[in-house]
This record gives structure tokens, sequence and C-alpha cells, in this order.
């Protein structure tokens, strides 16, 4: 059955989607991928493509869904297939159910890596090095580990390229853009909100289990 993985930046969701491609075997459709293969292979959506993008414009929706039909009708990966990225929006959305629908597949899952802006922030504030062993801990979610350090806490220095606003701004924007299409999705059966503060392990668990069903 067909997933579709939605997580704003920093909730792990491309080790999460990575997991799935290899123990499930799946195909992880990314339209920014899509769009990207056919501007390295030159075709004619490809150069048109590229055109677009050079005039700092996107490829449009019909663009956009004549790749997903394409990737939806290929047979190796019927069922297959993770959406990653997509959709956007709600049009997208019920875009992509009829297009489903016409070939008569349906999405299995619908799965939301939550995490919070308050994590996110502490995820980057927290990050410390050290300048000894380059070891990378987090003085709110490894503070034991800290403590216990055996180069000693005054090797232990902050990032400097840890970026606070540019990633909060790329949280929040996702989130305000994401949050109709998970309106949308969350009333469905088959809508799963994960946590995504948890370890990686623990929401690979979560999902294994999930697409065990
Ligand atoms: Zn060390």
């Amino acid at each position: 059955m067909n997933i579709i993985l939605f997580g704003p930046p920093g909730a792990g969701k491309g080790t999460q989607a990575q997991f799935i491609v290899k123990k499930h075997n799946y195909f992880q459709l990314s339209t920014g991928n899509l769009l990207r293969d056919e501007i390295k292979l030159k075709t004619s959506i490809g150069s048109e493509v590229e055109k677009l993008i050079s005039n700092g414009k996107f490829a449009s929706d019909q663009t956009v869904n004549i790749l997903l039909r394409k990737s939806i009708t290929n047979l190796k990966f019927r069922d297959r297939i993770i959406f990653d990225g997509y959709p956007r929006n709600v049009d997208q959305a019920k875009n992509l159910q009829l297009i489903l629908g016409e070939f008569d597949q349906t999405i299995g899952h619908i799965i939301f890596l939550n995490v919070s802006r308050d994590i996110i922030e502490k995820r980057i504030m927290g990050r410390v090095t050290c300048e000894k062993c380059h070891m990378t801990m987090n003085k709110f979610f490894n503070k034991e580990q800290i403590d216990l350090h055996p180069c000693g806490k005054e090797f232990l220095k902050k990032r400097k390229d840890d970026n606070l606003d540019v990633v909060v701004a790329r949280y929040d924007t996702y989130m305000k853009l994401t949050n109709p299409v998970l309106d949308f999705y969350s009333k469905n059966a088959n809508f799963t909100k994960i946590d995504g503060a948890a370890e990686i392990e623990q929401i690979t668990y979560k999902i294994n289990d999930i697409l065990r069903v």
C-alpha cells in the first residue's frame, strides 16, 4: 500500500523514509527529485522546468501531475510508493486521490512525524561538540552524558554554524503550509501522528508497527 510521510524539517523524516525504503522495499517519491531527474535526462519536460526555475518560477501543477502519473502507473512501484513532500496543499491532496483511484490504488497510511517548535529550538541551541573527540551531544537531552563525558566539560563547545533563526523560519513556513493538508487527512482512519521527539529507533519501531497492520 502507498504511504504519505509528513514532517517538518528537523523531525527526522528523511531517516525514516530511508528505513521504509530499505526494509519494506518502497520507492520514495519526491516531486523535487522527479523534476531533477527530468532535467538531468534532458527530456522536454526537463528543459521546460529548467527554464522556469532559472526564471525564479516553479513547475506547474500540470507538469507535476504528468510526472506523478508516470510513477503511479509504473508497475514496478505499484502500491509501494512513499509520497515525500507531496501533497503540499489540499488541491494536490485531492488530485492525488483522483490519480490513485484511476489506477485502482489507495493510500494505506498517512504518517505525520510531529515535532514541536520548542524541541526544534532545543535541538539546535543545546547542541555542543567536544573539541577533543568531536562527539556531539545536547545539553537539554543528554545531561547525564555531558556530566560523565571523559574528556571533561571544558572541551564541550557550542557550534558556531547553528543558525536558529533560519531553522525556526523554515519550521514555521512548513507548518503553515502543511496545516490545511493535515486537517484534510486527520479525519482519515489511517492517519497516524507520531512523536518525532522520540528516539530514532523508537520512531522506526512505531512505523514498523503501523506498516505491519
Ligand atoms: Zn570528548
